[in-house]
């Protein structure tokens, strides 16, 4: 998934002290390295757990994230791309043809989407704010290439789009995609940076569509893969909400009830109306692959 190169640079930088890994703002530490390899390790040792039966889904509560980062390169706050190396784990060591990435992050997980783009083995479906100004990758047009054509779907919702319409474009184009691609293993890129409390990101979602998300995704997981599916954790930096919701997924995932109570989250009119435009545009691209 990495080159060589790449993991040196890194290992470098970590041991001489730390700093910037790239032009932006993914700073490292002395412990870097080291942790950044082991939230990989969890990720894949998660993987492992399910497809040798041990457990029938995992949680990966693993940091740095890791959905921007590519084969050479860091980028928000990513080191290794933890969901990426999974997948690639999956084609790789159980001989897996059909991978489901579901990337639920506020923002479009460009890596994760570059490492797959032309093979059909990996579906890497995105839902995440507007990215124009990051990471500029994304849009409704982006649709995988070669053997990959029609197996990356991007929903990108304007800022401010509140629960409804999200969960709307979930059910209608995520969901029913799912379905038809069958797939062997479902991986859920996991950021919380959706909710209306975070402080990096504009989605305004509330614990709701995670958690209306999850019991979808559960669901599918059941019918498809014999359960066989991983949440991961990517961003999420409302410190006071992280450690609710996260709970609150892993209790839905787990089956075992769990209260928390959040504000419903609307939008308003006028940009219910660009959303409405944008997610017409998203089905209009995508009836050329699948019924939806
Ligand atoms: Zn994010």
């Amino acid at each position: 998934m990495h080159e060589a190169d790449y993991l040196q640079l890194v290992k470098r930088l970590c041991s001489s002290g730390g700093g910037l890994l790239d032009l932006g703002d993914t700073v490292v530490s002395p412990e870097t390295y080291d942790v950044a390899l082991l939230a990989v390790g969890g990720t894949v040792k998660a993987v492992n757990l399910v497809m040798n039966e041990k457990f029938q889904n995992a949680f990966a509560l693993v940091r740095p994230p890791g959905h921007h980062a590519g084969a050479y390169y860091a980028m928000g706050f990513c080191i290794f791309n933890n969901v990426a190396v999974a997948a690639t784990h999956l084609l790789r060591s159980f001989n897996l043809q059909r991978i489901a990435i579901l990337d639920i992050d506020a923002h479009h997980g460009n890596a994760t989407q570059e490492s797959f783009y032309d093979t059909k083995k990996v579906l890497y479906i995105g839902l995440h704010q507007d990215p124009a100004e990051f990471p500029v990758t994304g849009f409704a047009d982006e649709v995988g290439e070669g053997e990959g054509l029609g197996y990356t779907v991007n929903i990108p919702f304007p800022y401010l789009i509140g629960d409804d319409t999200y969960l709307e474009a979930f059910n209608q184009i995520a969901v029913p995609v799912i379905k038809q691609y069958k797939p062997q293993f479902i991986l859920v890129s996991t950021g919380f940076d959706g909710h209306y409390t975070d402080p990096v990101a504009e989605l305004t979602l509330s614990a709701l569509s995670y958690t209306q998300a999850f019991s979808k995704i559960s669901e599918l997981a059941s019918r498809f893969c014999t359960g066989r599916l991983v949440a991961v954790l990517e961003g999420g930096y409302s410190l006071r909400l992280l450690g609710k919701m996260t709970t609150a997924v892993i209790a839905q995932m787990a089956g075992v009830p769990y209260q928390f109570r959040d504000k419903h989250a609307t939008a308003d009119q006028r940009i219910q109306r660009r959303a409405n435009k944008i997610i017409d545009e998203v089905r209009h691209i995508q009836s050329s692959f699948w019924k939806v």
